[in-house]
């Protein structure tokens, strides 16, 4: 192949997304006067130029297969300008410029079977990473579980009657995401992992094993005379990061992976410093296909958060204002001794403020 026949790699990294852009968006990119919320589940926004951008909001189911993709493409082609968005929480986003066609288009996406809502003060759609498609550590099924709780917060989806946003957050494993929400559903291993030693000389490279450990409970061993590994279980925390690099150290498990709930984990913002979740509900049972304790204990927070919040506080707000103690109490959530974090390496490992350190 010649010099003049080789080409730049396209196909790596971020595409620019102006090309995808509503062109009333790019044209007034970082030009906006002001945003208003006309109803539920539409975003006006009005630039310096006079424009305005209508979006409508919709919730999807997450795992979307390619029929109901060309479904709510098609939509957005005949009731829309033809551009369409996805946020991060799976909800999609139609964009228009001429306030005529907002109730059509609401109509229709409503005819289509998806749910219009997730603005302002409301519960918008679950947020999750599914790692039965793309990850190699999941623990549950973490798309079944937003789709259960959607099903039964659409209420709180459509309509503005939270105190603040509320944004709920599922992880299909215990360590990595999930954990940026006001309320977080986390899976929860309670056993160290089981290690088929038939399997490991074949399939795991054992120091990339031990590495991975936070607490040093792997070793090296050699099992009926064949080199496997051997966890301590007194210091194992059951957290499941060694499943990944060796499928063998079996950690997920019918009967004792179970489900927490975190509450109160935000990003800081212009009144207040970031701060973490904390667990006030763990051992739920893991219970497909409709999980129905875990969406239980989540509508309970939700209704006390509701009746007890001032105006505009969110949910780590309310419970930092009224105490932990009552928190407790006004759920009804049992105080276990799972909820002292004793956990000696925390003070020094927790971030506690917008600094980045390495
Ligand atoms: S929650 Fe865990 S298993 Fe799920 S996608 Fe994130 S890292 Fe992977
Ligand atoms: S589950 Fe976590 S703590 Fe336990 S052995 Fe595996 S990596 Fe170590």
């Amino acid at each position: 192949m010649s010099m003049a026949d080789m080409r730049e790699p396209i196909e790596s990294g971020c595409p620019d997304g102006f090309q995808y852009m509503h062109p009333a968006m790019r044209k007034n990119f970082g030009q906006w006067k002001y945003h208003d919320d006309p109803q539920p589940g539409v975003l006006r926004h009005v630039a310096n130029s006079g424009d305005q951008v209508f979006t409508i909001k919709a919730g999807t189911q997450r795992i979307l297969d390619v029929f109901t993709l060309r479904k709510l493409c098609d939509l957005g082609d005949k009731y829309a300008d033809g551009f369409i968005r996805f946020t991060i929480r799976s909800n999609i986003e139609f964009i228009v410029t001429d306030e005529a066609k907002v109730q059509p288009l609401i109509d229709a996406v409503t005819e289509a079977g998806f749910i219009v809502g997730g603005t302002k003060n409301s519960v918008t759609s679950l947020s999750h990473t599914q790692g039965w498609l793309h990850c190699d550590i999941p623990g549950t099924d973490a798309s079944g579980v937003v789709k259960s709780m959607m099903d039964e917060l659409i209420g709180e989806f459509t309509a503005w009657n939270m105190p603040n946003r509320v944004h709920i957050t599922t992880s299909c494993c215990q360590i990595n995401c999930g954990g940026q929400g006001d309320i977080a559903i986390n899976v929860q291993h309670t056993k160290p992992p089981k290690i088929d030693h038939n399997l490991v000389s074949n399939v795991c490279e054992r120091p990339s094993v031990v590495a991975r450990c936070p607490v040093a409970a792997i070793r090296p061993a050699m099992v009926n005379g064949k080199p496997s590994l051997e966890v301590d279980e007194k210091k194992c925390i059951c957290c499941g990061a060694c499943f990944p690099p060796c499928p063998p150290m079996q950690i997920n498990d019918a009967e004792h992976s179970k489900l927490a709930v975190w509450i109160g984990g935000n990003h800081s913002n212009a009144r207040g410093k970031p701060t973490f979740q904390k667990l006030v509900a763990s051992g739920i049972p893991n219970n497909p296909p409709r999980w129905p304790e875990a969406t239980a204990i989540v509508k309970r927070i939700l209704k006390e958060y509701k009746a007890g919040a001032k105006d505009w506080e969110r949910i780590n707000e309310w419970v930092e204002r009224i105490g932990w103690p009552r928190f407790f109490e006004v759920t009804g959530l049992p105080f276990t001794k799972y909820h002292v974090d004793n956990w000696r390496g925390a003070r020094a490992s927790l971030n506690a403020s917008t600094h980045i350190r390495f």
